[in-house]
């Protein structure tokens, strides 16, 4: 049996694109677990320097950030999780193959339940007077976010 190479040589981005090491590819299963690997450290990094930002443009507490496994969506939020005053905000992985002005959308998706939990119309207000352009945004990770691999396998 071959030793485990760590993590970070598994997956990488080399010249713009994701390269898979051999050992790792001749099993489906270790690729898919590189890979959302990668991806959620992928996410947490680009993502850890724009959620200041927003939090602040959108006057609430900052959460703690995770990127993990969420199946079909692509944030969530949690108020009481994370032990501080901002909660904790979850992205799903995936997302992190759309564009950045779609982690953005979901970011301040997210950001908008620190004051308004559900989907009324005081949270609605509150994202967009963030970003008035969320409609569009929405509507894009509707569209695009079809298209994307959510990580399924073949039997
Ligand atoms: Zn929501």
């Amino acid at each position: 049996m071959v030793a485990d190479r760590p993590a970070e040589s598994r997956v990488r981005l080399i010249a713009g694109r994701l390269v898979m090491s051999r050992e790792t590819a001749a099993d489906p299963r270790r690729g898919r677990t590189a890979l959302v690997d990668w991806y959620c450290r992928a996410g947490r990094t680009w993502t850890a320097g724009r959620l200041q930002p927003w939090a602040a443009r959108m006057a609430v507490a900052q959460p703690v950030l995770d990127v993990c496994d969420l199946g079909s969506r692509w944030g969530s939020y949690h108020p009481g999780d994370g032990g501080r005053e901002g909660g904790r905000m979850s992205l799903g992985w995936p997302l992190f193959q759309l564009p950045m002005h779609l982690v953005d959308y979901v970011v301040a998706h997210e950001l908008a339940h620190v004051r308004a939990p559900g989907h009324r119309g005081d949270f609605w207000r509150l994202l967009g007077q963030a970003l008035p352009e969320y409609e569009e945004r929405k509507a894009e990770l509707d569209e695009l976010g079809r298209r994307v691999w959510m990580g399924e396998i073949t039997r």
